[in-house]
């Protein structure tokens, strides 16, 4: 008989997400997660699969914030071995290996070379020895992990090979390169989705478009909040025995009622996606004022990232004004000599608020997660979390969970996130599935749909062709330069909590991830998306218009 190409998962209730407010009223929740970002979503998951019952509510979509924005690397996190961090590089490799076991579709090794030049601390010699410590405390870096997703390890390669397989880079004082890899997400909003579905199908209830905008208090405890229905009119309590705020740059927004604040700063943080063609190599460089940048294929096009503001900033402000944009395409310029990169380029720009440590008047990224329990302030009942790695979430909810356990006096049950397969992540090979399911299911369908049907649903992805074999019309592709087919956009407003036109073109599909997708394409969008959800011919222009306003404060461009 021939094994089948997955592995047995356990059994999950099949995934339908209904937004159904009146699931959060009415009980005691033991957790209230506020916020959908990566790690509220996380934290939920591993909450309800160790038997609590948990509620989560998101003022937007899940993963619309700083979640939509990182730069698509799950990253082993090789630069903290420049400053001997072991303890944290040691994290990013066992959550790096842990993505690629729970969620194999999502991610795919990528080579990353760096430049290197004449320099003692940044030379090849020192690029040699931190490679050498690497290959040591990374030696685990592939077990359990599918012999296509196997990373080998980083080596340097000589001035020659680097300058053929980049004729870009600058020449004086190159001495070779460094060369390694990592993992890169191709669908990585259905990756962050794939924990909220993980987290209903263990029994979470969670809303999107619902906003905590004060916290219950019985005396000196916080015992849930008070949220607003963003898309209707109405004000519900929820309750809770403890309510974790996770609610990223706006941290304080939630704590500003009790009159108290995280005490944790913030900076902006942004990438650019652009319409340049990349290749299969991200390339690393070197800005004159000393950060690190890097070009990202993804999806075909390049993405550059990350620059941070030398500042601290506002948690509202997710604004990337056109100064700042310039200043970075600067920047770029300058670390990737031949690059002559333009505003007229860049398609999307990512930006999102992360949090900082201010040390000696410099600001710069926080690379700890903070953990808050505001009973040290005077009101139990209420932790405050502020991650900042996508990569390394998965392990701090973990540990977040734990001390959860622990408040509420629970007999302690061991989390399983780390080896239970997310919803669609069971498949063992992925290679194969992609051809069982060409061989299945490619007649009629665009050439690379089912590739991308694969990495976005995993062994999930006869969801869409269910709907896509009843309606032959929602074969097609919405956009000429999209895999995404009409069937996808039903699966999302039908059974993945997709009230907005927005929620199933830029997050539950990829249609709008490098930009906009175009009239055209909303349009039809809109037609199937309503079609579904009943809108009225006003309430498609609506929704478009929404659409559009996502864009243009993103200041994109039409793609
Ligand atoms: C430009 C950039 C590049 C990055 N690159 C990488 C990378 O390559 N690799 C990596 O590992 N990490 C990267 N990161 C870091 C990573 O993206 C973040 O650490 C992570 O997404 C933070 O998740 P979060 O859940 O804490 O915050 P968020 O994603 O911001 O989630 C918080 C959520 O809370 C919601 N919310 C706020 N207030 C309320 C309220 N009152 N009621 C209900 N909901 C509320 C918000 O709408 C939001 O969705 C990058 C970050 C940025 C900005």
């Amino acid at each position: 008989m021939p094994r089948p190409n997955y592995i047995s998962a356990e059994s999950y209730t099949m995934s339908l997400m209904l937004r159904d407010l009146d699931r959060l009223t009415g009980c005691t929740f033991d957790v209230l997660v506020v916020g959908g970002g990566i790690y509220g979503l996380t934290i939920a998951y591993d909450a309800a699969q160790r038997g609590l019952s948990v509620a989560l509510v998101e003022r937007n979509d899940f993963g619309s914030g700083s979640t939509f924005n990182h730069l698509r690397t799950i990253h082993g996190g090789l630069r903290y071995l420049q400053s001997l961090d072991i303890a944290r590089a040691r994290e990013s490799i066992r959550e790096r290996r842990t993505t690629a076991r729970i969620a194999p579709q999502a991610v795919r090794p990528l080579p990353f070379a760096v430049p290197l030049y004449r320099s003692l601390t940044r030379g090849k010699m020192a690029m040699r020895a931190g490679f050498l410590l690497d290959r040591l405390i990374a030696m685990d870096r592939n077990r359990d992990v599918l012999a296509s997703h196997c990373l080998p390890g980083g080596r340097v390669v000589s001035r020659g090979d680097a300058t053929q397989r980049f004729p870009g880079l600058k020449r004086q004082g190159l001495t070779g390169a460094a060369v390694f890899y990592d993992y890169v997400t191709t669908e990585p909003d259905r990756l962050t989705f794939s924990f909220a579905m993980a987290a209903a199908e263990h029994g979470a209830v969670l809303a999107n478009h619902v906003e905590a905008v004060a916290p219950l208090l019985d005396g000196q405890r916080v015992v849930g909040v008070t949220a607003r229905d963003a898309l209707g009119t109405r004000t519900i309590e929820i309750a809770a025995r403890l309510t974790v705020n996770a609610t990223g740059g706006r941290v304080d927004g939630l704590l500003k009622p009790l009159g108290i604040t995280s005490g944790i700063p913030m900076l902006k943080a942004m990438n650019l996606v652009t319409r340049r063609d990349a290749g299969d190599e991200a390339l690393g460089g070197r800005s004159p004022s000393g950060r690190n940048l890097f070009l990202v294929p993804w999806r075909g096009r390049a993405l550059f990232g990350t620059w941070e503001s030398d500042r601290r900033c506002d948690p509202d402000d997710t604004t990337a004004p056109e100064r700042d944009v310039a200043a970075f395409i600067a920047e770029l310029n300058q670390a990737f000599p031949a690059l002559d990169l333009t505003l007229a380029d860049v398609t999307l720009v990512h930006r999102g608020v992360v949090p900082a440590v201010v040390q000696g008047g410099r600001v710069g990224l926080q690379g700890h997660e903070q953990v808050r329990d505001h009973a040290a302030e005077g009101f139990a009942g209420v932790i405050s979390v502020a991650g900042t790695k996508f990569t390394t979430a998965r392990g701090v909810a973990e540990r977040v969970t734990d001390a959860v356990m622990v408040k509420l006096q629970q007999t302690p049950v061991p989390c399983r996130t780390s080896t239970t397969p997310l919803p669609g992540g069971s498949l063992r090979d992925i290679g194969q599935a992609i051809a069982d399911a060409r061989r299945e299911f490619d007649e009629g369908l665009p050439t690379d749909t089912i590739p991308h049907l694969i990495a976005a649903y995993g062994s999930r992805y006869r969801d869409v062709m269910d709907i896509a074999a009843a309606r032959p019309d929602l074969r097609t592709r919405i956009a000429p330069d999209s895999p995404v087919i009409g069937a996808e956009l039903v699966l999302a407003a039908r059974r993945e909590m997709a009230p907005t036109l927005a929620d199933s073109v830029i997050r539950r599909t990829p249609l709008g991830a490098l930009g906009h997708p175009g009239d055209a394409a909303l349009t039809t969008a809109a037609a199937i998306v309503g079609g579904e959800l009943g809108w009225s011919e006003e309430r498609r222009r609506e929704e478009i218009a929404a659409v559009d306003r996502v864009y243009g404060t993103l200041n994109a461009s039409k793609t």
